[in-house]
Order: structure tokens, then sequence, then C-alpha cells
């Protein structure tokens, strides 16, 4: 198992090569879970798998100690806006919500009493609390279906009104017709009239 410190650098690298005291709590979360669930991280599949309350520096804590994230299909942004994870063993069910502990932060000078400011009293703090003192975990039943959220990875179906492809079972059916949830439901952005292309100038890059 990889140690706190060799986390916290693997962090650091993919955080502008800096480290603040949520990416600490995000790995101390992750390595709560891994002993909470009793399963190896970081994971090389995809058994456990992530809600993150928050985006930003506590998701590359969480990522690099437990091996959930994105890019594997093992985590899932849920914007609560809150320092907090749930993670889920796929094989047991069995799943914790881990949040900072009320007094964690107050507690932080007691840990690090030399240091200059609050932040650095976290920062390091973080690093040697005793995880009873730290993090708060409950056990918790999901209230949705955690296999609809994974799907059936890489299906493609097309959408009947813009015709983009749409996979990972994320099309709706409206009056039997199969659309994206953009057409669904309205989306973030709103089209100009007339697409751009830039076919000279994605030449060029495409040569170099
Ligand atoms: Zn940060
Ligand atoms: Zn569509």
């Amino acid at each position: 198992m990889p140690t706190l410190e060799s986390l916290l650098q693997q962090s650091a690298e993919r955080h502008r090569n800096h480290l603040c005291p949520r990416q600490v709590l995000g790995a101390r979360m992750g390595l709560y879970a891994g002993e909470l669930l009793d399963v190896e991280f970081p994971q090389r599949d995809k058994r456990v798998f992530c809600f993150v309350e928050t985006d930003g520096c506590l998701t590359d804590g969480i990522a690099v100690a437990t091996g959930c994230w994105w890019g594997s299909r093992s985590m899932r942004l849920v914007d609560y806006g809150k320092t907090a994870a749930t993670f889920i063993d796929t094989h047991t069910q069995r799943a914790f919500r881990i949040t900072p502990t009320l007094t964690a932060r107050k507690r932080a000078y007691a840990y690090a009493p030399d240091a200059p400011d609050k932040w650095h009293a976290q920062l390091q703090a973080y690093q040697v609390m005793p995880t009873f003192e730290l993090l708060c975990a409950q056990q918790i039943k999901l209230t949705l279906d955690l296999q609809k959220i994974i799907s059936q990875h890489g299906l493609r179906v097309v959408c009947e009104q813009c015709d983009e492809d749409i996979i990972n079972e994320r099309f709706v059916e409206r009056n039997g017709t199969r659309l994206c949830l953009a057409c669904a439901d309205g989306a973030y952005y709103e089209m100009d009239a007339i697409p751009i292309t830039l076919p000279r100038l994605s030449a060029v890059v495409l040569a170099e």
C-alpha cells in the first residue's frame, strides 16, 4: 500500500505542483474508505465507485488514494459544495459516506502548533491527526440505482432529433423517440445558426 506521503506527492503533481489541505483530506478519506470496505487501494479495477460532493482539490486526493476517477467511470460528481464523499463496494453493495468531523478544523492547531496560519495548520495537521478525530463515516444506503449510473459502457444510440451519438445509455425515450438529454430537457448551451469549421487551421495542426 502506498504511504500517505507518496499519495500526497502524486496528488500535488496533478494539482499544479501544489499541496493544499483539501487534497490531504481527500487522500485520508480515500485511505479510510479502503479500510472500511476492506479493499485494496488504489484499485486497478472498477470495484469501488465514488460519489464526490464537490469538485476541485478534494477529488485529486481521493483519486490518487482510491483509483476512483471519471476516466475509468468509477467517480461521479454530485455537486452539493460539500467536503464529503461516498464509497460503494459494487461487489457487496456496502457503502460509506465520509466527511471531516465538525471539530477537525478547530483541532488543527493542536497538531501543528508552530504553523504560521490556519491554512498551514490544516495542511500539516490533516496529515497526522488520528482518523477518529479527522473523519467521520456513516454506512448509507443509496437512494438511486447505481447500475443505471454505471450503465452499459459503450452502448451507442443516435439522438433522433440532433443526430449526435449518445453513449453509456444516457438517452431518454419520449413518445417512442430516443433523444439525448439536451434535446429532451434543454441544454446548458445555445447554438449559433451556422456551424464553424476551420479546415485549413486543423490541417496545419495535424501536420505538425
Ligand atoms: Zn487545492
Ligand atoms: Zn439530441
